[in-house]
């Protein structure tokens, strides 16, 4: 009983996705880019595809928006074949690199690319929803890095898609850049519009997912809500001087370099705590963040 619910309940969430991965293989000659991986995209939702460089995020959105064909496993977009013409009308993408013809002026970049839509985004919201008020005449190559990066990301919603699938938005942002588009693609999420966004910044996918999914190597390693995921991946590092350490709770792996100790958790705080209870005589005390990659290291051993 309790088996056929799961199942009829897993086949409408499956009906609904708007966008989906299914046991999809890619491989670039030796490079096995996807394994086996399968990934569902919601309406309404935001998901992040999380995952250190060469993870397989590019290759997997190059499969959902029609740009490449699975060696194995079905893709589909709007419940169509994302190579159909017709699966692609309700769908925006920027890709991880996008040329921007330098002599262009912004507004002539985005009167192009409306012209392509029946019921385009109005000139004048795009540029209020993602920070470019003012720079309408300036010509593209007269940008500045985080200008161009967020009309490439304007351009995806020109057309008033449906789903959005960004790769990689903000990498190379400064601060306030970053900020001015995930505002943008907030606002998108708040009215409705389904988000799948690649990143490989743990606080990207906290301030705006509502679910995500690591994906390591072509292989999805973790899933789930970013409170579970940075549980998982949300790593610091620990370190300090001391003679001898006992056995501290919450410590996924314990490293010794030259006589400092060097401990990974999820919560720093716990530790440094158990660390003055136990009256460890410790010194020279740092806590500092750890990279995804690092993350990945010490919680599979290997890489
Ligand atoms: P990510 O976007 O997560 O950084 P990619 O999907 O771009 O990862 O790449 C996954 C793996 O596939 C990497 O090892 C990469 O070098 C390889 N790869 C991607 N595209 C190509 C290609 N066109 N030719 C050869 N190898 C590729
Ligand atoms: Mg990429």
């Amino acid at each position: 009983m309790t088996q056929a619910l799961t199942t009829s309940y897993t086949a409408a969430l499956e009906g609904r996705a708007v966008a989906r991965l299914d046991r999809v293989s890619k491989r670039f000659g030796k490079t096995r880019a996807l394994e086996g991986v399968s990934l569902e995209v919601y309406p309404g939702e935001l998901l992040a595809l999380l995952g250190p460089n060469g993870a397989g995020k590019s290759t997997a959105i190059s499969l959902m928006a029609g740009l490449r064909r699975p060696d194995e496993g079905m893709v589909r977009l709007f419940g169509l074949d994302p190579r159909d013409p017709k699966a692609r009308l309700h769908l925006g993408v920027t890709p991880q690199e996008t040329g921007l013809p330098s002599e262009l002026r912004v507004y002539e970049v985005l009167d192009l690319v409306q012209a392509y839509y029946p019921h385009p985004m109005p000139r004048g919201e795009l540029l209020e929803r993602f920070g470019l008020v003012g720079l309408e005449r300036r010509q593209c190559g007269g940008l500045s890095g985080g200008q161009k990066r967020r009309l490439a990301v304007a351009l995806a919603f020109v057309g008033n898609p449906k789903l959005v699938i960004l790769d990689e938005p903000t990498t190379g942002l400064d601060v306030e850049a970053r900020r001015a588009l995930w505002e943008g693609v907030r606002r998108y999420q708040a009215e409705g519009g389904t988000v799948l966004l690649t990143t490989h910044y743990l606080e990207e996918a906290e301030a705006l997912a509502s679910r995500v999914v690591v994906i390591d190597h072509g292989r999805t390693v973790a899933e789930g809500t970013v409170g579970e995921i940075k549980a998982r991946v949300g790593l610091r590092q620990v370190r300090f001087r001391a003679p001898e350490v006992p056995s501290l709770e919450g410590v996924s792996k314990l490293e010794r370099e030259n006589g400092t100790i060097v401990l990974y958790t999820s919560d720093s705080d716990a530790v440094v705590r158990q660390l003055v209870q136990k009256n460890v005589p410790f010194s020279d005390l740092e806590v500092q963040s750890v990279s995804l990659e690092e993350a990945f290291v010490a919680l599979t051993g290997s890489r």
